[in-house]
Parts: structure tokens; sequence; C-alpha cells
């Protein structure tokens, strides 16, 4: 398996993507191994030193990343990840001044399509990304698997949006009927645990919100946690979704007590 090490703070190693794995599992000792838009368009250079690494280029304000990358033995139960001149890396190093023992990561193997709630690549945290629902999830990853650039309509809550699907682009944009606002969209491999996770968070907001719907377009807030919700200084709460063309208005007042907002 292999793995690679975020080099400021080294606290855990990642795994690549299945189809990454697949790549590199063939690659001869000397190439260069691009993984393509699904990884970000990063780069592993495959050495015969066993002292592999990844570069990854600058995008959107972020800047070019630098990995060292390991092929873990089957039988390996952990990865070791040694400080050494400022950074972890997967090497050991006669410079090292600190040894961390990492938990062996599993392998991402399930797609997901994610919109990011930060308007903000550079600001957005991993808690940011929200992955669509299992519908739209399906009409997505068809598009891209045509092959081609093309447009995904989605239905979200009362209002249409369109993707714009890419296959060359890590990063995609999903832009409402008028256009006037746009998020980011990417696909991305996530493990099984992520899956578990995010479930079990949806639970316990599901227990917290109990039956409350929307007053405008009617659904449970419990039937649609993937939408943002927002509170009206008046208490009321809606999804961000539908209060929104109401707040673009002159007169911005709250559906249901007509309070000025
Ligand atoms: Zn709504
Ligand atoms: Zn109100």
């Amino acid at each position: 398996m292999w793995v690679s090490l975020e080099p400021k703070q080294g606290i855990r190693a990642d795994a690549y993507p299945q189809e990454a794995q697949e790549k590199l599992n063939a690659a001869a000792p000397g190439s260069i191994v691009p993984l393509g838009a699904s990884c970000f368009h990063a780069t592993v250079h495959v050495r015969a030193c066993g002292n592999h690494y990844q570069t990854t280029p600058a995008f959107e304000h972020k800047q070019a990343g630098y990995r060292s990358v390991k092929r873990l033995d089957v039988t390996d139960t952990e990865v070791k990840a040694y400080f050494a001149t400022g950074r972890w890396t997967l090497h050991i190093d006669p410079a090292c001044v600190q040894v961390k023992i990492l938990p062996v990561p599993s392998v991402p193997n399930q797609i997901k399509w994610e919109w990011c709630m930060q308007t903000s690549i550079q600001r957005a945290y991993e808690k940011d990304w929200i992955p669509y629902d299992e519908e739209a999830q399906q009409l997505l990853e068809q598009a891209w698997k045509a092959g081609v650039a093309s447009n995904v309509e989605l239905q979200i809550g009362i209002r249409k949006y369109t993707v714009l699907v890419d296959p060359c682009a890590s990063i995609m944009k999903q832009v409402n009927e008028d256009a006037s606002k746009r998020r980011f969209v990417r696909r991305i491999a996530r493990t099984s645990e992520h899956e578990t996770s995010l479930k079990e968070l949806f639970e316990k907001q599901k227990l917290e919100i109990g039956d409350n719907s929307c007053a405008i377009c009617l659904n449970e807030f419990s039937e649609t946690l993937s939408l943002p919700r927002m509170t009206t200084t008046c208490g009321h709460q809606f999804h961000a979704t539908c209060i929104d063309p109401i707040l673009q208005r002159g007169d911005k007042r709250c559906p249901m007590c007509r309070t000025a907002l």
C-alpha cells in the first residue's frame, strides 16, 4: 500500500485512493506517475532507492505541495514518521531528531461528490466539504465518467443548480439559476470510516432537530441534513438555500412572522 505524509505536522499518513494505488503498483523504479485530476494533479516520483516523493502544483492561492511517499508491506502494522531539517518525512534521515508512530491508514475506495460551504478554497477545512445526496452523486458520477466536460442540473430544495462537471479539473464549480452564487465542487475518494462518522454525525443532528421543517419548501430538516440551515434574528429557521432569494430583496422580511431581517 502506498501512503504519503503531510510534512508540516506529520499527524497522520494518508493512503492513496484505490485508482492511484494501482497506478503506483505498476510503476517502474525511476518513473514519474501523474495521478490525475482526482488527486489534485499530484505527481509521484517513484525512486529506485525507495525514498519516493510527491509534488502537487499550486492552485487558487494554495501553495505547491511536497510530501514524502512510502510503499508499505502487507505485514506493516504501523507507519514511522521522522522529523528532520524542519519537516516530517517517511524516510529515515541521519539528521532525524524525533520519531512518531502512526497507524496504518485505510485506502479510500468510495467516490464522493462534495460541495464547499466556504466560498474561498484557501479558507476551507475538511469539515466544510459536504456530500451531495445519493441522487445527485449518481448524476454527477455518470456525467464525469462520460470523460468530457458537461453541465449537470440539480434540484436542491426549491432551487435549481448547475454543476460544471469537468473530468480534467480537480476543483469544479456549481452555480445557481441566476449565476449570482458559485460554490466549489470536488470528486474525492473517501474511506468507509469517513462515511460511518458522517452518518453518526447526521444521526446525532436528527435527534437535535426533531421534526421541524422549513416553512418555505416544507421539507423536514431531518430529511435534508446536507442542506445548511439558517436561523433568522426573529428565531425562525429555514434552509439557507430557501431563504437566500428573500435576503437578496430590498424589503427583507421573515416569511413566518414578517419581522424585518
Ligand atoms: Zn427549505
Ligand atoms: Zn420570523
